[in-house]
């Protein structure tokens, strides 16, 4: 099986244990990003929100009839024939599926005749950590936590008829601070920023920075 895999990355100054509160599994967390059509000729966008606890029923597809031949047309590479046997093998792939999928987590009948869906995948995802410290030389102050580019997986994606791009990464993070004289966990994070200052927001000064510098998200195709 074919998924994509939702990757985050990230400098992390000072914290560990990046995560969406309640971990990237928490069933009624809402990720938002786009869908492409991978349809030859469209590649039109639709903004997909997935949620594992809530389901919807397999994409009822319009008749095949509503495609618009001139937009095939337009393509220099279009062949008739070849266009009338993909259209009738991706109707009885359909029904096939509809047969064994009744439920998805997200399905869009596309303008071009597509249909896409999106099936959320649990138990791949971890915490963005700073990988395990030296603890042989516990005299030696530790000094600033400097992590850059770190990355970890948050949850998968099985999609069919389209590409996923462009996850919104928003707020409802959570974060562990590193070192200090207590432990502390801050809440309600937003890595809409290129970067962020926990400082910021505080009504006391902390011991130490703690910043996330670039948190960027993507899709990498995975096969199992
Ligand atoms: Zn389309």
């Amino acid at each position: 099986m074919v998924l994509y895999l939702l990757q985050l990355e990230a400098t992390l100054v000072n914290c560990t244990n990046l995560q969406l509160k309640n971990g990237f599994d928490h069933p009624s967390h809402h990720y938002h990003f786009e869908l492409v059509c991978e349809r030859r000729s469209c590649r039109r966008k639709v903004k997909a929100n997935v949620a594992y606890d809530t389901w919807v029923p397999f994409p009822l597809n319009e008749d095949d009839d509503s495609d618009s031949f001139e937009e095939y047309n337009s393509d220099s590479s279009f062949d008739e024939d070849e266009y009338e046997a993909e259209k009738l093998e991706r109707k009885e792939l359909i029904n096939i599926l509809r047969k064994n999928i009744p439920n998805v987590h997200f399905s869009h009948s596309c303008e071009c005749g597509n249909i896409m869906w999106v099936i959320m995948k649990l138990g791949y995802g971890s915490p963005l950590k700073v990988p395990k410290q030296d603890d042989e030389t516990p005299d030696i102050d530790p000094g600033i936590s400097y992590e850059p580019g770190l990355t970890t997986t948050m949850v998968a994606f099985d999609v069919a008829g389209a590409e996923p791009i462009n996850y919104q990464m928003g707020g409802g993070w959570q974060v562990d601070m590193v070192g200090g004289s207590v432990s502390r966990t801050f809440q309600g994070v937003d890595l809409s920023d290129v970067n962020v200052n926990l400082q910021d927001g505080e009504e006391v000064k902390l011991e130490r920075p703690v910043l996330i510098m670039s948190p960027k998200a993507s899709f990498l195709l995975f096969e199992n």
